[in-house]
């Protein structure tokens, strides 16, 4: 692992990763990530459906990638370990695929060992790092990856923690220049095109409790892929994109996904 430091973790308020794990049915997560995923489902209870319906659509993209003969990920945003893990979808598959990890939060560096246990034949990276530092995460991922060959870079359930203010759509566009072409962006981001209501309080919420989160239209979302084109079946609610490429979550249907997916090639 790079970029190591060492590990505090901040309980006093809750934090991305760690309530995201709560709504998964994780383990590590605490009180104040709890009290505060408590206060999200009450606003609607339909948000651990849409955080397993977000992890479905990235085994599914994964599985389609290395379809599309693509050997080497970059993860942005991994979150707390959840099997099964981009580079276990990958290497089920394709044994030698090599998958870069990186997340901001020190939650993620404390467990961080689980995301290096794959293949002999492959290869996976931890890097503690933040996106809106795109030039030491490349760095980092050069260590691992070989840019003159195809990356899909993933930045799955990320940039709505990202708002404008920090340059979200320029980071993409910064990250993507490093690729080179055959290269894909894999994108799942929150939206408050369908629930105006619940978002606006839900963002209020986050914000009292020290979290910033940056809903965007599907105008905003598709801008992501500028430069880069859509693959089939483009933008979708992520429950949409390839669902025969894995199983249904339990409780998914178009009303309770308030979020985009989709996949980008570089041409
Ligand atoms: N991609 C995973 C986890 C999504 S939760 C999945 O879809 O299952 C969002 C993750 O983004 C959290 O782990 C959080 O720590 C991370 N994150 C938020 N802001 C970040 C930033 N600026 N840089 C890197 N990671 C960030």
């Amino acid at each position: 692992m790079t970029g190591q430091s060492p590990v505090e973790i901040d309980t006093s308020r809750p934090h991305p990763a760690r309530m995201y794990d709560w709504y998964l049915g994780g383990k590590d997560n605490y009180p104040v990530d709890e009290a505060m995923g408590r206060q999200m489902l009450a606003l609607d209870p339909r948000v651990p459906v849409m955080a397993r319906v977000n992890r479905a659509f990235m085994h599914r993209a994964t599985r389609w990638l290395v379809g599309r003969g693509i050997r080497q990920f970059l993860d942005v945003g991994t979150g707390i370990p959840t099997e099964p893990n981009l580079h276990q979808v990958a290497q089920r598959i394709t044994p030698g695929a090599r998958v870069v990890y990186c997340d901001n939060d020190p939650i993620v560096l404390a467990h961080a060992a689980a995301l290096l246990r794959g293949t002999d034949e492959g290869a996976t990276e931890y890097l503690q790092a933040d996106v809106r530092d795109p030039d030491s995460i490349l760095e980092g991922a050069r260590k691992v990856l070989d840019l003159t060959e195809p990356v899909a870079l993933s930045l799955i359930a990320l940039l709505h923690f990202v708002p404008d203010e920090d340059g979200a759509h320029d980071l993409v566009g910064r990250l993507l220049a490093a690729l080179p072409s055959g290269s894909h962006l894999v994108v799942t981001h929150a939206t408050a095109d369908f629930t105006p209501e619940e978002s606006k309080a839900a963002t209020e919420k986050l914000k009292a409790a020290g979290v910033t989160l940056a809903l965007r239209s599907r105008e905003e979302f598709t801008r992501f892929f500028d430069g880069l084109e859509l693959v089939e079946p483009g933008v979708q609610v992520p429950h949409r994109w390839h669902p025969e490429l894995g199983e249904p979550v339990e409780g998914q249907d178009d009303g309770v996904i308030p979020g985009y997916g989709a996949v980008g090639r570089k041409p």
